[in-house]
């Protein structure tokens, strides 16, 4: 009898607490419906950022938003003259910070598992070739011997310090760096109970929840532009819900030398930056550190080899929504896994 006077007392409680909860869902969606989003907009990363959320309490993140971004700038960028990765590369010190630890261990498992494609070590590959920070040249036969030694000399870690086989393997987390910044923000407004974002740091994108009136958000995967001066035109469009987006093409950074186009990803084998039809590359994912590592690798793998490293990988990270954009002739074409295209939006 006790029980039973015990269970209906729960019972009555959580059907209380039911109502309580559907009324004030109610209340919510009667406010949110009336609410416009937060929309903040920034620098990070050396490039832009842009955000959007619904709160109820519209309270501006921004402070709190520019401060992770400058701490992650501080620790990853190589834009940031003092940043820790600046000074790990320069030798000055080999401890690692949490941002850092985390890059380091996930880039180490993304090189294996693309077998290479994608390298953290391509630092000076990359100072040299003129996509960072320094002036571009292209190296003689004995200077890319030399910097793809150090771009495949070991590297690992142990107790939260950078090991490094040569002095002169400089590391670059640019290609995973802008996503993983991504992902701390969502966890900064999920931590504040934001329920409905769209985090966008330059181009790596992360939604969470539906709009108030029930909508998805949307995401426009741009069409490769014929230079990078061009008006951004959008190719196609999906759904993303719970999930990020990124995209890495070849015809917003390169640079033109006697009429040839140099992409800003090197190919870590050959120490060069890569050169086929692959323009862009869009992955959607779980997490947005691993959309961006493997949006790099199947640039540098060019079209033929990321497909059938997609179907050799059929439950792996980052192989189920994959869509390319490659030119075919002077046509442009594309491809999209089913997963992919299961969220195009129809037109
Ligand atoms: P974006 O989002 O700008 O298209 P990516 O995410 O593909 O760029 O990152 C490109 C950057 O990553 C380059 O500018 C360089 O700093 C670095 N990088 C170049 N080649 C590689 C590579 N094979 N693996 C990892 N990082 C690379
Ligand atoms: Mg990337």
């Amino acid at each position: 009898m006790n029980t039973y006077l015990k269970d209906k007392s729960v019972r009555h409680l959580r059907a209380g607490r039911f109502l309580v909860t559907l009324a004030s869902a109610a209340l919510l969606l009667g406010a949110c419906q009336r609410q416009e989003p937060m929309r903040l907009y920034g620098e990070a990363q050396g490039t832009y950022y842009s955000i959007q959320y619904y709160d109820p309490e519209q309270r501006n993140l921004q402070p709190q938003i520019d401060s992770l971004l400058q701490a992650f700038d501080h620790s990853a960028s190589l834009w940031v003259d003092s940043s820790l990765l600046r000074r790990i590369n320069a030798g000055q010190t080999d401890s690692l910070d949490d941002i850092l630890q985390f890059l380091l261990q996930n880039s180490l498992h993304i090189m294996d598992y693309t077998n290479g494609a994608f390298d953290i070590r391509v630092g000076r590959l990359v100072q040299t070739w003129g996509f960072s920070f320094k002036q571009r040249s292209e190296p003689d036969s004995t200077t890319l011997a030399g910097l793809l030694h150090a771009a495949h000399s070991t590297i690992s870690y142990d107790n939260r310090r950078l090991l490094r086989e040569s002095p002169d393997t400089e590391l670059d987390f640019n290609a995973i760096a802008q996503g993983y910044a991504s992902d701390l923000v969502a966890q900064l407004l999920d931590r504040h109970g934001i329920h409905s974002y769209l985090v966008d740091i330059g181009g790596e994108v992360i939604s969470r929840g539906l709009k108030p009136d029930g909508s998805p958000w949307k995401v426009g995967i741009e069409r490769p532009a014929e230079d990078r001066y061009s008006e951004p035109v959008v190719q196609t469009a999906i759904t993303l819900t719970d999930a990020s987006v990124v995209t890495s093409g070849s015809y917003r950074k390169y640079y033109e030398k006697d009429g040839v186009r140099y992409s800003h990803t090197i190919d870590p084998t050959t120490g060069r930056p890569v050169q086929h039809s692959l323009l862009s590359v869009s992955v959607v994912e779980n997490q947005c550190w691993l959309a961006d590592a493997m949006c790099t690798a199947y640039m540098v793998m060019g079209l033929d080899s990321a497909r059938s490293f997609i179907a050799a990988h059929p439950d792996g990270p980052g192989t189920s929504a994959v869509y390319f954009i490659y030119d075919s002739c002077g046509t442009l074409k594309e491809y999209g896994t089913k997963d992919f295209m299961n969220l195009v939006v129809k037109k």
